[in-house]
């Protein structure tokens, strides 16, 4: 049997070298006589699995030793109320840059536990662009900023950052974080959700300025308390052992493609290829703008709408799975991440073409 390609937006396709490495070591991790899903969390054998995905996140992307980095559950959308809770510090607003419908499901959240103000929206143009920065109204008294830079739905995406001064930068990188480099020592904090481009679903990477530990509100679930979790190496409670063993070979497996620098240049290559296709007539079409086109999530419409069910079950008869939109959008989107091989997107290009050809 082999193996499809798969453009899920998430729990999304793994690098097939990790997969097998996984089935290899399934039964028996080292000499450990015990599988990874077997070992305590306090063994000496998970801590040393720990600690090399730790060390794999921070060489991939040159992570200071100002920064913890936490291995978490809950998901990105556990982050949504986490960080008000933990980076409030006092203050009673925050701001919130709204470019899709995941920040808008961040500040939707963050609502609960502070006043919330947009500080830049585009929602009524239909998220298909970045709002300039000298448009953005910040409060200097705001907790922190809070931006999505890649919009996975939306396939909205920012190749710059924010510049905002003494106020604590955060971003949701749930779909973009390892795509290319990004500079860490800008942000207070950045946060993603494994299941896009790290890893499995049910880990979550936190990675937080330690001068921003240590002033959670009282109500904080303790799990979701930067400081306790950084004290306890991530290991306040059970963590999805199985979960973390897996981002740590792939992070191996990312250091050995050369890393967010060279895979950088693949993606860019990758996107370039589908947009190509989709800006070559009238019968695909995306309407985010041209310099804020995503790299890793490409939604896409038909002017015939009736065939995008025809379009979804022929691809998957060629294995190009899940091709389908965000349930709330529909049409059509292909999520690009590290995993997905040049290859299949070779083979989604040719099949766009041919679909158009006999459908056009
Ligand atoms: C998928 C996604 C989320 C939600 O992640 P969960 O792990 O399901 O909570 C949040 N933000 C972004 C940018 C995402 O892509």
């Amino acid at each position: 049997m082999t193996r499809a390609y798969n453009f899920c937006a998430g729990p999304a396709t793994m690098p097939e070298p990790v997969l097998s490495r996984a089935q290899d070591e399934l039964l028996n991790w080292g000499r450990s006589g015990a599988s990874v899903m077997e070992l305590s969390h306090r063994s000496p054998e998970f801590q040393q699995i720990a600690r090399n995905a730790e060390q794999g996140l921070r060489d991939l992307i040159h992570i200071p030793g100002n920064y913890s980095v936490l291995f978490l559950q809950g998901g990105a959308s556990t982050q949504f109320a986490a960080i008000p809770m933990n980076l409030l510090r006092g203050k009673r607003t925050a701001d919130y840059v709204r470019t899709g419908i995941w920040s808008d499901k961040a500040a939707e959240q963050a609502a609960r536990y502070c006043e919330v103000r947009i500080a830049a929206d585009t929602r009524a143009t239909g998220y298909t662009s970045v709002p300039e920065f000298s448009t953005w109204d910040l409060d200097p008294e705001a907790a922190y900023v809070h931006y999505t830079p890649n919009e996975t739905v939306n396939g909205v995406e920012f190749d710059w950052i924010p510049e905002t001064g003494d106020v604590p930068l955060i971003a949701d990188m749930s779909s973009t974080l390892l795509s290319r480099p990004i500079d860490v020592s800008r942000f207070g904090l950045i946060y993603a959700g494994a299941q896009k481009n790290i890893g499995p679903s049910g880990i979550t990477v936190v990675i937080v300025r330690k001068d921003l530990l240590g002033g959670a509100i009282p109500e904080t679930p303790i799990p979701f308390d930067y400081q306790v979790q950084n004290r306890d190496a991530s290991l306040y409670n059970t963590p999805p052992t199985f979960a973390w063993y897996l981002t740590g070979l792939v992070f191996d497996w990312l250091k050995g493609q050369g890393g967010p620098e060279a895979m950088a240049v693949v993606n860019e290559r990758k996107a370039r290829k589908v947009y190509e296709v989709i800006d070559a007539g009238d019968f695909y079409s995306n309407r985010v703008e041209r310099n804020c086109r995503s790299w890793m999530n490409i939604p896409f419409q038909m002017s015939d709408t009736s065939l995008d069910s025809v379009f979804l079950s022929e691809a998957e008869q060629n294995g190009l799975l899940n091709l389908n939109g965000f349930r709330a959008v529909g049409g059509m989107r292909a999520s690009l991440y590290n995993a997905v091989p040049e290859s299949g997107v070779d083979a989604l290009v040719a099949f766009m073409k041919d679909f158009e050809k006999r459908h056009g």
